[in-house]
């Protein structure tokens, strides 16, 4: 299957995901949702949390935290990448009287270098670091890579007596590829009167045009007045889209999830950042359309949340990272038919009201301590006999 990005709503989609002023600590977060999902009507001891994280062991901190907050070892919805396993519904519904789904794509983030998309892997013989989420960034390097070199390739050239010119690589300009990064060339390029594009002068392995008023406009002062300069930077993503060959497969969407706004993604100041908040906001999108549709949760006290899990690659001596969460949106719903959505800044008020505090959490280490002590179950396995 062909998919081409388009430009459109995508525009803002980034900028709708607020970061500032919305991140809490794990810690705090997790009994505030516990008792959020209280104040719901859930009952403590009947809700079965489920996760859908990537599977990174990044992400093992929150999962701990989940277990000691709601009392039991949360539910796997889960895939590489931090999609939501959306064939797991049904099972899901039947592991628990109330039901919370709790989705979040993540992204690493060392404070030292104030970097986001690196973690330190703590367990490498050298404690390097490395990608985070891996997955995401696997995904989105190829389309890295065709931004840097349309980057590289297209070059602003300084006015001559007829105007402002332009040069673009002759791949570039091809339209029909199947694969690549294709140039909204309306943009940059000059029209005539009869809507050809004004061809200065074909290169040997470019062609040089008339810029655009448009992109002129667009560039104001830093257009280049002496020599040539690539664009660089300055091809910003509505001057682009990406088309590439997808795979079909269903649990394999992530790309798909990413290939519309991947324009918004490369040419972001954080791409593994971005990739996160994106995959974030389309999985909840998708989430929420099948869980409407589930038998298994019709008539549920149900809480889905989306948000980003931002991972603080751990100091060498630290076992955990410091793991942060930003809500994105949530969608609830009660046994009694009632439904709704809460978009970001209600969402984050709706945790904030909540109490950081909850008496019902358990004491990990005690529960484990009890299990080891428990007198041994011996299991027969005479009945084959
Ligand atoms: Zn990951």
């Amino acid at each position: 299957m062909y998919s081409t990005s388009s430009v459109g709503s995508f525009a803002t989609v980034l900028q709708d995901f607020q970061l500032d002023g919305m991140m809490m600590r794990y810690s705090r977060f997790v009994p505030r949702l516990y008792n959020f999902c209280l104040s719901l009507g859930m009952e403590p001891g009947k809700i079965m949390p489920s996760r859908a994280f990537c599977s990174d062991e990044s992400q093992g901190f929150p999962i701990i935290l989940i277990a000691k907050q709601f009392g039991t070892f949360p539910f796997n919805h889960g895939v590489v990448g931090g999609g939501v396993a959306t064939d797991r519904h049904g099972p899901h519904a039947s592991h628990g009287k109330d039901l919370v789904i709790i989705q979040a794509s993540h992204v690493g983030y060392d404070p030292e270098s104030d970097t986001f998309g690196v973690y330190r892997r703590n367990q490498t013989s050298d404690c390097h670091s490395s990608t985070n989420c891996g997955k995401l960034m696997a995904v989105t390097q190829w389309y890295i890579d065709a931004y840097r070199f349309a980057c590289d390739n297209i070059v602003l050239e300084p006015p001559d007596e007829g105007g402002h010119l332009i040069s673009i690589n002759n791949l570039l300009l091809q339209g029909d590829r199947s694969e690549g990064l294709l140039l909204a060339l309306d943009q940059l390029i000059a029209h005539d009167d009869t809507g050809n594009p004004i061809l200065v002068r074909a290169l040997s392995t470019a062609r040089r045009f008339r810029a655009s008023p448009l992109l002129i406009g667009r560039i104001g002062e830093q257009w280049p007045s002496d020599r040539a300069m690539p664009i660089g930077r300055l091809l910003t993503a509505e001057l682009f889209t990406f088309r590439r060959n997808l795979p079909t497969d269903p649990l394999n969407h992530l790309e798909q999830n990413l290939i519309n706004p991947m324009p918004w993604i490369v040419t972001d100041a954080a791409p593994a950042l971005a990739a996160a908040q994106v995959n974030t906001q389309v999985e909840f999108d998708r989430t929420y359309r099948t869980i409407s549709q589930e038998q298994g949760y019709q008539q549920r006290n149900l809480l889905f949340i989306a948000g980003l899990n931002i991972d603080i690659s751990p100091r060498p001596d630290q076992i955990f990272p410091l793991t942060k969460f930003i809500p994105w949106a949530a969608y609830l719903q009660t046994a009694d038919g009632g439904h709704r959505i809460l978009e970001q800044q209600a969402l984050y008020e709706a945790l904030m009201s909540s109490d950081s505090e909850n008496p019902n959490k358990i004491d990990l280490e005690e529960a484990i301590r009890v299990m080891e002590q428990s007198k041994e179950v011996s299991i027969s396995f005479d009945f084959r006999h």
